[in-house]
C-alpha cells in the first residue's frame, strides 16, 4: 500500500507539471503554488512541508488556527506560510493575524480596519511575551468577477469579493493602514462562467491597480479546475486544493 505521503508526492508532481506546461513560454516569474489544505488534517500539511511545499491555504479560521498551532514548530523550522483565502468576519481578525502570512479575501473597509487593529494588538502581545514581532500582513483584495445580476447567479452562491469599482478605495485604505501591505488582487472564477474571460477581466483590473500601486503585483487566481486559464491570464499565485489532496471529505 502506498503511504499518504507518496500519494501526495505523486499528485503534487502532476500539478507542478501542469503549472510548468501552462507557464512555458510565458514571460515573467513562474507562478507560485499555494496548496489549499482545508478539511484535511495537519498531518497532510506536515507531509506537504516535507515534500517542499512552503505555502498553504485555509478558508476557515477555527480549522486554520488549530492546524497552525499544532504545526507551529514545523512551520517555523521550514518557513511555512499560511494564506487565509476564505470569507472573513471582522471578529476573527485577531485570531487570523496570529498565524497568517497573507489574507487573500479582503473585500470591505471594515475588514481593513479590523486587520490593521489586530496586527497592532498582535505585535503588542508578542512584545509582552518576549516573542519576535510578526511581519506586516500581506493583504489581497478579493474581486467579485460575477457580473451577472443576483437572480442569474447559480443558486446558493454567496457573494464573494468586492465590486471592481471598489478596488481603488480598498487599495488606498490598505496602503494607509498600519501593519498591512497591499499584495494585489485575488478572485475565484464564477461558477458556470468561462474562466478565461473572467481571469482576463481580472488581469485588466490588476494592470489598472499597478499604475497607482506598482508594488501590488500579486494576482491570486486559479484552482484545480481552471489553473491553466489563470496562468495564461498572468496569475502569480495559484490556489490548488483537490488536485493535490484528493476529493474533500463531505461537510457535515
Ligand atoms: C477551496 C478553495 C480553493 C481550492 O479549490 P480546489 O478546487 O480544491 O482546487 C481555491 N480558492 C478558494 C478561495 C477556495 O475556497
Amino acid at each position: 500500500m502506498t503511504s499518504r505521503k507518496d500519494e501526495l508526492a505523486a499528485r503534487l508532481e502532476q500539478v507542478r507539471g501542469r503549472i510548468d506546461r501552462a507557464a512555458a513560454g510565458r514571460p515573467g516569474a513562474a507562478p507560485e503554488l499555494i496548496v489549499v489544505t482545508k478539511y484535511f488534517p495537519a498531518s497532510d500539511v506536515a507531509a506537504l512541508a516535507e515534500l517542499g511545499v512552503r505555502d498553504v491555504g485555509e478558508n476557515r479560521d477555527q480549522e486554520a488556527a488549530a492546524k497552525a498551532a499544532e504545526l507551529a514548530a514545523e512551520s517555523a523550522a521550514v518557513g511555512l506560510r499560511w494564506h487565509f483565502i476564505g470569507q472573513l468576519q471582522t471578529n476573527k481578525a485577531k485570531s487570523v493575524v496570529r498565524y497568517a502570512h497573507a489574507v487573500h479575501s479582503v473585500d470591505r473597509p471594515q475588514l481593513v480596519a479590523a486587520l490593521s487593529k489586530a496586527v497592532a494588538a498582535e505585535q503588542e502581545r508578542r512584545r509582552a511575551a518576549g516573542a519576535p514581532a510578526r511581519a506586516d500582513l500581506l493583504c489581497l483584495i478579493q474581486v467579485d468577477l460575477d457580473d451577472r445580476p443576483a437572480e442569474a447567479r447559480p443558486a446558493g452562491k454567496g457573494r464573494g469579493g468586492a465590486e471592481p469599482e471598489q478596488i481603488g478605495t480598498l487599495a488606498g485604505m490598505i496602503e494607509q493602514a498600519q501593519g498591512l501591505v497591499l499584495g494585489g488582487l485575488m478572485a475565484v472564477a464564477p461558477l458556470g462562467a468561462d474562466p478565461a474571460e473572467a481571469f482576463g477581466r481580472l488581469a485588466g483590473f490588476s494592470a489598472r491597480l499597478l499604475r497607482s500601486h506598482p508594488d501590488a503585483r500579486m494576482l491570486s487566481a486559479g484552482m484545480s479546475q481552471d489553473l491553466e486559464a489563470a496562468v495564461a491570464a498572468g496569475a502569480t499565485h495559484l490556489r490548488v486544493g483537490s488536485d493535490v489532496l484528493g476529493d474533500r471529505p463531505a461537510l457535515g
